[in-house]
């Protein structure tokens, strides 16, 4: 049976895990908790990101790596490919995506507009660097950053000193200017090794304090949507991507500026496994195993709700037509991702009234 090793456990790799089982694929998951989530649909190995031994004992047999987190170690991934295992997506994207500054510089050479932007490594620098970008702007770590940690809004000159203090150990820096965006959309794209690349309906996204709240696919915006395919598609080819990657980006007025990109399977695009006629999950693992890869249209309109610190009651979810629970069997915790709710519809009008209904029977966030 054809198996794929899965570098972290949790609800992407557990998805990912679903989606292959349906394809007839093995998986095998391996993460630092012993309490990955991802262990109910595959084995899972315990053992940190960087353990390179246990890792190449992991991988032993699998017919390809993959990973679910771009914070695994490069070293890692250059471990298994210089043992001869098939990892993909391969180093460039993992390494480009690790550095806010290095990630923005590729955009830039593709033509792909970014905010501007300014390296940060000490207090005088970042002084320069509010000078260069203007104000208000948001510093940020290069490396490591996630769902908002490691960053700091910066309004005025006098909070120049405060927003250094308070990230001055957290490693090199880039300071951006603050993008006044109408609304944040992404596009995910898979490519397979021969080349081929599939997009999905362009997503809005709406963030609280950092963190993806709700996703909507309403195929409304050709326009836009054309320009965020050109965009990815340039991209994913560059950098020789195979496997799902996800391009996060501005809309401000007709344009798009690009804030980020993943090489992996994103939350933005959980609202596929039922609004489309291929899973990014399942496109992911098609990709990666170089199988055949599925198509990509939108069934109707689509919107994904996030349950942030605590899961909705059943009550809530099944009074609601289209909505289906995504339970990520984590413990409660404040703004942690417990699970998601996925609500299709026939139609743009129909969906934003099932939306409307189910958030007005959700409990509120918790974080
Ligand atoms: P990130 O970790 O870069 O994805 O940032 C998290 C969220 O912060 C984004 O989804 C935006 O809502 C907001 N944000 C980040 N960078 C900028 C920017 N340069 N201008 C405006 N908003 C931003």
């Amino acid at each position: 049976m054809t198996t794929l090793a899965i570098l972290g456990g949790g609800q992407l790799g557990w998805m990912l895990g679903l989606a292959a089982r349906d394809l007839g694929v093995e998986v095998r998951f391996l993460d630092p908790s012993p309490e990955a989530t991802a262990a109910r649909v595959g084995p899972l190995t315990t053992a940190p990101l960087d353990a390179i031994g246990p890792i190449l004992a992991f991988a032993a047999g699998a017919d390809a790596v993959t990973y679910e987190w771009e914070g695994v170690p490069a070293a890692t991934v250059r471990a298994l490919l210089g043992a001869g295992h098939a990892v993909q997506p391969e180093l460039d994207p993992l390494e480009t995506s690790q550095d806010r500054l290095v990630e923005k510089a590729r955009l830039v050479a593709l033509g792909i507009p970014v905010a501007p932007h300014a390296p940060v490594d000490d207090l005088a620098s970042l002084r320069a660097a509010v000078g260069a970008v203007g104000l208000p702007a948001i510093l940020k770590t290069r490396r490591g950053g996630y769902d908002g940690k490691g960053q700091v809004v910066l309004r005025a000159e006098d909070g120049i000193e405060a927003a250094h203090a308070e990230l001055t150990d957290a490693g090199p820096l880039v300071l951006e200017g603050f993008v006044p965006f109408d609304r944040e959309v992404s596009v995910i794209a898979v490519r397979s090794a021969r080349g081929e690349v599939r997009t999905w309906p362009l997503v809005t996204n709406e963030h609280r304090n950092g963190i993806l709240r709700r996703s909507r696919v309403v195929g409304d915006d050709p326009t836009l949507e054309a320009l965020a395919v050109d965009h990815v598609t340039r991209l994913v080819g560059d950098l020789d991507h195979v496997g799902v990657l996800t391009l996060e980006l501005f809309v401000v007025g007709d344009r798009l500026v690009a804030n980020e990109f993943a090489p992996r399977v994103h939350n933005s695009g959980h609202w596929t496994i039922e609004g489309a006629a291929t899973s990014q999950f399942a496109n992911h693992v098609r990709a990666v195993l170089g199988l055949p890869l599925g198509p990509t249209e939108l069934l109707g309109a689509a919107a994904m709700v996030n349950c942030i610190g605590r899961l909705p009651t059943a009550e809530a979810v099944a009074g609601i037509e289209g909505a289906i629970l995504h339970d990520y069997a984590k413990a409660p915790r404040p703004a942690r991702k417990v699970g998601h709710i996925t609500v299709t519809a026939p139609d743009a009008a129909t969906l934003d009234r099932r939306v409307a209904a189910l958030l007005a029977a959700l409990p509120g966030d918790d974080g």
